[in-house]
């Protein structure tokens, strides 16, 4: 190794992206409330996808995901030329970055976004600004006036994680209408499912010329080990991420479950509705605690503490209790934990020991 090899500049300045926990040590049965994955799985009929799949290891996948698309298309009303899948919506955001993103160039995002987003900004050497919310919500205004000459792309998460709020379409356009004409306003509907009626902004990606949307099948489809989310928007901005994205980016395994599963409305209304069920007790029973929470529109609810010391001591808590939340001091909420609405018993598992914290302290 010598001194002369060096990365791109600006790569040694990322920080490592750190997944939700699994496991606490010297606890076997703990309940995994952190990375927002659905507690039902995915339906059936992905998982008999899946297992087909397995019979055709030697050979190569599609290269265009024509049969997923299609399905997608069908499923959602949108042109199917229209869409891209990756491997998870991340790959989608990433092919963004490195698609229109480079040197000189600015990613904005809101203060409490995703953090791929300032990951893929940084890996395509380009300058990731935050942009400050409004009471954990995003703050059109602020957007607008952050977009500048520099702006390329513009991500907002709705639902956002991990605040769980949104905002309305109306807004969002008014955020489209007014960036300047060569940024793109990426809206992340990682969360959409879960918000009833809501299209995640397939409608305005499919009327304006500078919006796109990312979805993946990481949340509400029970996917999130298999790694499958796709992208749609304008066919001109389609046909530039193409070009950069590997053609064997998807496994069949991963293509038939995704088609499987889009396929199977049933299994995601009932996750939605038993979602919805829970969050609603699992927030009223926080808030009975002493513990409040912006109205969530996801699958998590955004536990507020008094400060950042009872939010750790709360967190330590629930850990030797073998419950594993999430704490979210990297998306500049350090006196919050985002807890997963899991399945009935593990939202009364988790209220009630913060419930004995809270009457501890
Ligand atoms: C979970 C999540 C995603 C999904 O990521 P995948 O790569 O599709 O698993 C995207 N955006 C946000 C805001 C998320 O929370």
């Amino acid at each position: 190794m010598t001194d002369q090899i060096r990365p791109k500049p600006g790569i040694m300045d990322i920080a490592l992206y750190v997944g939700g926990a699994g496991h606490v040590t010297g606890v076997s049965d703990a309940v995994k409330l952190s990375s927002n994955e659905n507690p039902f799985g995915p339906s059936d009929k992905a998982k008999e996808a899946f297992q087909r799949a397995a019979l055709k290891l030697h050979r190569y996948p599609s290269t265009d995901h024509a049969a997923l698309r299609q399905a997608i298309g069908e499923v959602h009303g949108l042109d199917p030329a229209r869409i891209i899948c990756g491997a998870g919506s991340d790959e989608v955001i990433g092919l963004l970055c490195h698609g229109y993103a480079g040197q000189g160039d600015e990613v904005l995002f809101t203060e409490h976004g995703f953090l791929m987003y300032r990951i893929y900004a940084q890996a395509a050497g380009a300058t990731p600004v935050a942009v400050k919310e409004r009471d954990r919500t995003t703050d059109i205004d602020a957007l607008l006036a952050a977009a500048g000459p520099a702006t390329k792309l513009v991500f907002l998460a709705n639902p956002n994680n991990p605040t769980g709020t949104m905002i309305g379409l109306a807004e969002i356009e008014r955020l489209a209408r007014g960036l300047p004409p060569q940024a793109i306003l990426v809206l992340d509907g990682a969360y959409a499912e879960y918000v009833d009626g809501y299209d995640g902004g397939a409608e305005l990606a499919t009327r304006l010329p500078n919006v796109f949307m990312t979805r993946t099948f990481s949340k509400i489809y029970g996917l999130g080990g298999l790694r499958i989310g796709w992208g749609y928007g304008p066919q001109a901005i389609i046909d530039v991420l193409n070009r950069i994205r590997g053609p064997f980016n998807l496994s069949n395994a991963q293509l038939e479950a995704a088609e499987a599963a889009v396929r199977d409305q049933d299994h995601v209304a009932r996750c939605r509705e038993e979602n919805t069920r829970m969050r609603a007790w699992l927030a009223e029973a926080l808030a009975e605690k002493g513990v409040p929470s912006d109205t969530s529109t996801a699958n998590f609810v955004l536990a507020r503490f008094a400060d950042d010391a009872e939010a750790n001591a709360c967190d330590a808590y629930l850990q030797a209790e073998g419950l594993i939340v999430r704490r979210v001091a990297g998306y500049g909420l350090p006196n919050c934990l985002r807890i997963t609405v899991g399945d009935e018993a593990s939202c009364r598992r988790v209220a009630h020991a913060i419930g004995q914290f809270k009457a501890r302290a």
